[in-house]
C-alpha cells in the first residue's frame, strides 16, 4: 500500500532513475571500449549478438525511466544489429560508434517521469478494514427505525441523517470506511449536489430507497452511479445481501497480488514501486530458479514475466510453471520489449494469457495490471465460491479443513469445526417457495461473514448445510460464537407476500485435535449436529468425546 505517500514513491523512483543512468553510462563506455580494442572494421559475430541483446534490454527499459528518445534510438540500432547477427549485411564500425555516441547524448535528455498513480492513503485504509457502518439518509422516522433494527441483525451499525445536508455537515459524506450509504430517492438531486464530485465511488457503495420507481427514476439513479435500488417497504435480507455484494465487489477491485519476474533488477523495482503505490502487493523475482517457490509462498493473482532473461526464456519458464496443476489457472502476462508480432503470438501459444509491450507508461501499467487482477480474482471466485452464497464450495472448505488440521498438528494450537444445518427447511421451501428459501440461505451466509473473523473459513457444504472452521478457537469459545450466530439468525425476520416468518439453525461443534484426521473431526461435528436436531434444534451441541470421560452436555437450547 502507498503508506509512504506520493513524495516517498517519487523519491524512490528518482533514485532508481539515477542508478539507471549510472549503469547505462558505464555499459556504453564498456561497449565502446571493447569494440574499439577489437579493431574490427564492421560489427559482426559475437559482438553483434551481444550488442543486440544489450540494446534490446535498453530499448525496453529506457522509456520506463523517462528516456523515451533513448529507448527509440536503442530500438533502431537493435533492429540493425539483429539483422546483422542474422546474416543480413554488415554495420560499418564508424557508424556504430557514432550511434553509440548518439545514445550517450540522449541519456542526458531526460523527458521527465510520467504521472505515477498513487493510491490515496485514506482510500487504502478504507479498503483494508472491515466495514460495519451504514449511513442512512432518510426523513421518514419509521422507515429509518425499521432499517436500523433490521440491518443491525446483520451486524451493520446504521446512523440516521434526516437530509443530505445533515450528512454532509456531520462530516460523514467524506468518510470512505462505511459499508454503504443508503439515500431516499427524494434526495436524488440534492444528494448528488452536495456529494463530493466523483465517478461511481469505488470505495463506498450507494443504494437508493424509493417507494415506487418509474423507469425514468431508476435510470437517473443508475446515472448517479448508485449500486442498488431498494423499494419501500424494505426487504431487509435482500438489502443486506446487496450491501454485502457491493462490498465484495469493492474488495475484489482492491489490491491485487502480483509477482514480477524480470532479470533487470532496477526495472523490476520500478514496476514494483509503481504497482505498490497503486495499491497492489508485489513480489519481485530476479532469479528465474526461484519463481516456483515464490509462487507457492506468495500465491499471487497474476504473474508478470519478462520474455528474455539472460539464458532463460520467459516462455519456457511459463511452461515449467504449468507443469504443476495448481498453477494451471494462474494468469501469466508477458511484459517484454519483444515487438515482433509473430514472436508475441508464439509466446502466447505457449501458455501465457496476454502481452504487454515495454516500455509502458506507469499509469497504463497500473491500470492494465489492476484490471487483470480483478478479472483473475473474479474467475478464482467462480471456481472456488458457491454461486448462491459466495461461500467456499464443498471441495474447497474440505481442503481448508485439511490445511487447518495440519496447522494444528504442527503448532499445537486449538481449532474448532462447526457443522450448521437450517431447521425444518423443507417446510420453508414448501410454504414460501424455493426462491424465498434461497434468500434465507443467503441471509445465513451474510450473517456468518459478518459475525466471524476474517481468519475463519466458511463453506456451503451442501444445500442448507454449512461448515465453519475456527482457527485458534477452543471448544467453549466456539460454542459461545456459534450460539451467538444461532441467536442472531433466529432474530432475523423474513417475509413472503406479507407473511413474516423466522427460521432457526442447529450447530454441532468438535475440536480438531481430539481426532486423528480432519474427516473424523468433521464427522464428529456432524454427529453433534444430529444430536442437536434430536434435542429440539435451534442451538449448539458440542461433540462429546467418549474417552476418557464423557463431558457434560452444556449447550443451551
Ligand atoms: P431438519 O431440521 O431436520 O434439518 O429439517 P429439514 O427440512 O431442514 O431437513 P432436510 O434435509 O430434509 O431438508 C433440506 C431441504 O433443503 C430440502 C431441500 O429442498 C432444501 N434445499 C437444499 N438446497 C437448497 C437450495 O439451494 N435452495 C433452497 N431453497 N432449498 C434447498
Ligand atoms: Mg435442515
Ligand atoms: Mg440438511
Amino acid at each position: 500500500m502507498a503508506k509512504g505517500g506520493y513524495q516517498d514513491v517519487v523519491q524512490k523512483l528518482e533514485v532508481l532513475k539515477s542508478k539507471f543512468v549510472t549503469r547505462v553510462t558505464l555499459e556504453l563506455e564498456q561497449f565502446t571500449g571493447q569494440f574499439r580494442s577489437s579493431a574490427e572494421r564492421t560489427v559482426r559475430g559475437e559482438l553483434a549478438q551481444e550488442g543486440y541483446e544489450w540494446l534490446h534490454r535498453l530499448a525496453g527499459s529506457a522509456g520506463t525511466f523517462g528516456f523515451q528518445a533513448l529507448g527509440r534510438q536503442a530500438r533502431e540500432l537493435e533492429l540493425k544489429l539483429k539483422s546483422v547477427s542474422e546474416g543480413g549485411g554488415a554495420l560499418p564500425a564508424d557508424e556504430f560508434l557514432r550511434q553509440l555516441e548518439g545514445l550517450k547524448e540522449l541519456l542526458s535528455a531526460d523527458a521527465g517521469s510520467s504521472a505515477i498513480p498513487v493510491l490515496d492513503n485514506q482510500v487504502a485504509d478504507a479498503l483494508e478494514m472491515t466495514r460495519q457502518g451504514v449511513d442512512l439518509i432518510e426523513p421518514d422516522d419509521s422507515i429509518a427505525r425499521e432499517l436500523v433494527s433490521g440491518l443491525s441483525r446483520y451486524g451493520y451499525d446504521v446512523t440516521i441523517y434526516p437530509s443530505p445536508d445533515a450528512h454532509q455537515s456531520a462530516g460523514a459524506s467524506n468518510r470512505l470506511d462505511t459499508a454503504a450509504v443508503i439515500v431516499n430517492a427524494c434526495f436524488l438531486d440534492r444528494f448528488a449536489a452536495v456529494e463530493p464530485e466523483d465517478e461511481p465511488n469505488p470505495v463506498r457503495p450507494l443504494i437508493y430507497l424509493s417507494r415506487k420507481a418509474s423507469f425514468e427514476t431508476r435510470y437517473r439513479i443508475a446515472e448517479a452511479g448508485a449500486g442498488g435500488l431498494c423499494t419501500v417497504p424494505v426487504d431487509v435480507p435482500a438489502l443486506a445481501d446487496r450491501i454485502e455484494q457491493l462490498n465484495q465487489e469493492r474488495d475484489d477491485s482492491a489490491g491485487g497480488r502480483v509477482v514480477i519476474v524480470d532479470d533487470d533488477e532496477q526495472l523490476a523495482e520500478h514496476y514494483r514501486l509503481v504497482l505498490s503505490a497503486a495499491g497492489m502487493e508485489v513480489v519481485v523475482v530476479t532469479q528465474p530458479a526461484e519463481v516456483v517457490s515464490q509462487l507457492a509462498e506468495f500465491r499471487p493473482d497474476l504473474l508478470l514475466m519478462d520474455i528474455h532473461m539472460g539464458r532463460y526464456s520467459g516462455v519456457s519458464l511459463a511452461r515449467l510453471i504449468r507443469f504443476q496443476p495448481e498453477w494451471l489457472g494462474l494468469p501469466i502476462v508477458y511484459l517484454s520489449s519483444e515487438q515482433d508480432r509473430d514472436e508475441q503470438i508464439a509466446a502466447l501459444a505457449q501458455g501465457a494469457d496476454d502481452f504487454i509491450e515495454k516500455p509502458i507508461s506507469d499509469q497504463r501499467l497500473a491500470n492494465v495490471v489492476r484490471a487483470r487482477c480483478n478479472r483473475a480474482r473474479q474467475l478464482a471466485r467462480l471456481a472456488t465460491r458457491d454461486g448462491l452464497t459466495g461461500l467456499l464450495k464443498h471441495p474447497t472448505i474440505k481442503q481448508e479443513l485439511q490445511k487447518e488440521f495440519a496447522r494444528c498438528l504442527r503448532h499445537g494450537t486449538d481449532a474448532s469445526v462447526a457443522m450448521l444445518d437450517l431447521d425444518h427447511f423443507k417446510s420453508v421451501n414448501d410454504t414460501f417457495g424455493h426462491a424465498t428459501g434461497d434468500t434465507v440461505i443467503r441471509a445465513l451466509a451474510n450473517l456468518l461473514r459478518h459475525r466471524l473473523r476474517k481468519t475463519d473459513a466458511i463453506g456451503r457444504y451442501g444445500g442448507e448445510e454449512f461448515v465453519v472452521i475456527l482457527p485458534d478457537c477452543p471448544l467453549n469459545k466456539a460454542q459461545t460464537i456459534m450460539q451467538d450466530v444461532c441467536d442472531q439468525f433466529a432474530g432475523l425476520m423474513f417475509s413472503h407476500q406479507a407473511v413474516d416468518f423466522r427460521v432457526t439453525l442447529s450447530v454441532g461443534v468438535s475440536l480438531l485435535q481430539d481426532f486423528n484426521s480432519a474427516e473424523a473431526a468433521l464427522d464428529a461435528a456432524d454427529q453433534a449436529l444430529y444430536q442437536r436436531k434430536a434435542q429440539g434444534r435451534n442451538g449448539v451441541t458440542l461433540y462429546q468425546k467418549p474417552h476418557p470421560e464423557p463431558r457434560r452436555e452444556t449447550a443451551p437450547s
